[in-house]
């Protein structure tokens, strides 16, 4: 049974192996491992053109989370300023100071196709479903190494700061609710649909569509997501710049993909010293038993043997 990139690492980092050599290691596996992409992939479509930035959505993401209301703001309002352990759904205002075009931004987990925050996880406490996409973050398999709120591009999973045993608070795009046959929090709400949500193909689709049907509209004429960072199941069209929505220009190429390539040609080029140094040893190995058979043979003609 082929191993994969990630059980590979999980095992040797739990069996205490270097990180150098398990870094090594990975990058090989990944060589041969084929990324799978979720057959029943489901996601949102944010339309930040027609976002009026009513909120709404935020508050029934805390509520369809039961996650208590975050007036740590101003002790009265739930208004936070970001995502944080309360928040997995923020809408936030990109307001030029040059009275350019303004826009609204949703943020949450953008369920990346290939999830650096998964990858770089050893204990598989995030993981991505097989079948719907959706990435999802298991509180018993995790160690509170805080890994993936450096690993994930688009600074999504916040931690608690207090207690024993931390949570990790990220959307997992309502799964708990679509397993009652209930559609996401965010879009149930949105009295405009600038959120939506469906399987991603279909999603796709809508947001080709409407490209299509507003020339000059959208940004680029294209749907961040469809290839950025790998693909990712939120998708997003913007009037704006997607980097003014807080969506970094990645690539086509996904972060986890990116990285580990860099370490093969890390260990390309760490594979020439390594052949050097070999080399060195055995001429050194070869020179000194030269000089043991010399010794020998001198000892052979002086008559003087070791001491018994
Ligand atoms: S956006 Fe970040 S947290 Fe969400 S799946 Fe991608 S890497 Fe993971
Ligand atoms: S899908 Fe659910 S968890 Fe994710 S942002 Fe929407 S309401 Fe929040
Ligand atoms: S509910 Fe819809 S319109 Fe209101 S802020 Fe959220 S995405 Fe924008």
């Amino acid at each position: 049974m082929a191993i994969t990139r990630r059980e590979l690492i999980a095992t040797m980092v739990k069996a205490g192996v270097p990180a150098a050599v398990t870094v090594s290691v990975g990058a090989e596996a990944l060589h041969a491992e084929n990324i799978p992409v979720p057959n029943a992939a489901v996601g949102l479509l944010y339309d930040a053109s027609i976002c009026i930035g009513c909120k709404a959505c935020v508050a029934a993401c805390a509520e369809a989370n039961a996650t208590p209301p975050d007036t740590r703001g101003d002790g009265l309002h739930q208004a936070p300023s970001d995502l944080n352990d309360l928040t997995r759904n923020i809408i936030k205002l990109y307001k030029p100071e040059d009275g350019s075009a303004s826009s609204f931004a949703k943020r949450q987990c953008m369920h990346c196709l290939d999830p650096a925050c998964a990858a770089g996880c050893p204990f598989e406490a995030l993981h991505k479903d097989p079948e719907s996409g959706i990435v999802s973050w298991t509180a018993e398999e995790c160690i509170g190494c805080r890994y993936c709120t450096i690993t994930c591009p688009y600074h999504v999973p916040r931690f608690q700061w207090q207690g024993f045993n931390p949570r990790v608070t990220k959307c997992e795009l309502c799964s708990h609710r679509l397993a009652q046959g209930l559609r996401p929090g965010c879009t149930s709400v949105c009295p405009t649909g600038a959120v939506i949500f469906g399987p991603r193909t279909a999603l796709l689709l809508e947001a080709k569509r409407r490209i299509k049907n507003n020339p000059g509209r959208y940004y680029q004429e294209r749907v961040y997501g469809e290839t950025d960072n790998g693909g990712t199941q939120a998708l997003y069209l913007s009037r704006v710049p997607f980097e003014k929505l807080g969506l970094p220009e990645l690539g086509p190429e996904s972060v986890p993909a990116r990285t580990l390539r860099w370490q093969r040609r890390f260990y390309q080029y760490f594979a020439l010293p390594a052949l050097f140094y070999a080399g060195l040893v055995q001429v050194i190995r070869k020179r000194l038993k030269g000089h043991e058979q010399e010794a020998h043979e001198r000892e052979k003609q002086t008559g003087l043997r070791a001491q018994l």
